[in-house]
């Protein structure tokens, strides 16, 4: 590990710490898998507002995979792509009930081969579920590691696999808690809010000025102090 990677990987420890948390409510394997499909370009908070519901309507994979289209539609119409997703939790969860006896398999390629299913999806169910270390590249880890000069590029698959060379395996997981947390409260898109980052002092996009020197950098934002979305 190199000494940049290590101070990032530090401050995120510091000011976020080693917890372990998943901001997608869930009972179980099958339910982070359909809330992690339902979070396809939609908040956490949206989804664990839809998933209330839904869960106390279908309480299993079979339920899900009987559901009349249109009604599931309607169901989870205000997470957005509502049409796909309700087709694609159909056919993953008759997948799961034919193939795996209503239970989520743990291999990735298991896990991608079902319906709607990507790396991303396939890499939350392996952390927070089995416990595999892995790396899940969402839209904050994405922005958030070309700032810090941790990789670059786009490619999520690429920037995956790039990320799991960069880190040591046992920040694997949680480097995205950390992350998504850090995009939420102060790295945000468009605007990051760098006069409230803790992480100034390592942050090439910062320091060669592509992101605008606001305020005084000295202010820091701990755990806890600045606003979610
Ligand atoms: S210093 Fe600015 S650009 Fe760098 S991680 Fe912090 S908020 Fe993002």
């Amino acid at each position: 590990m190199t000494k940049h990677t290590k101070e990032i990987l530090d401050l995120l420890d510091e000011h976020y710490g080693k917890e372990y948390v998943c901001y997608l409510n869930h009972e179980n394997a099958w339910q982070l898998l359909i809330a992690t499909m339902l979070s396809a370009q939609c908040t956490d908070a949206r989804v664990n507002i839809v998933t209330k519901e839904l869960f106390q309507k279908y309480k299993s994979p079979a339920d899900f995979a009987k559901a009349d289209v249109k009604e599931l539609e309607q169901d989870i119409h205000s997470t957005g792509f509502y049409r796909n997703k309700a087709r694609n939790i159909i056919a993953c969860c008759k997948t799961l009930c034919e193939k795996y006896g209503g239970e989520v398999p743990r291999e990735i390629d298991q896990l991608t081969a079902l319906a709607g299913v990507g790396r991303k999806t396939a890499n939350v169910i392996r952390g927070n579920i089995y416990h595999e270390p892995s790396v899940v590249v969402d839209t904050h880890v994405k922005r958030i590691s070309n700032k810090l000069g941790l990789v670059s590029g786009d490619d999520p698959v690429k920037l995956e696999y790039d990320l799991m060379k960069v880190l040591p395996r046992d920040h694997w997981i949680r480097y995205n808690i950390q992350i998504i947390r850090l995009g939420r409260e102060i790295c945000k898109a468009p605007t990051p809010r760098c006069e409230l980052c803790f992480l100034t002092g390592c942050c090439p996009a910062y320091q060669s000025g592509t992101e605008k020197k606001a305020g005084k950098t000295s202010r820091t934002v701990k755990a806890g102090k600045a606003e979610t979305k």
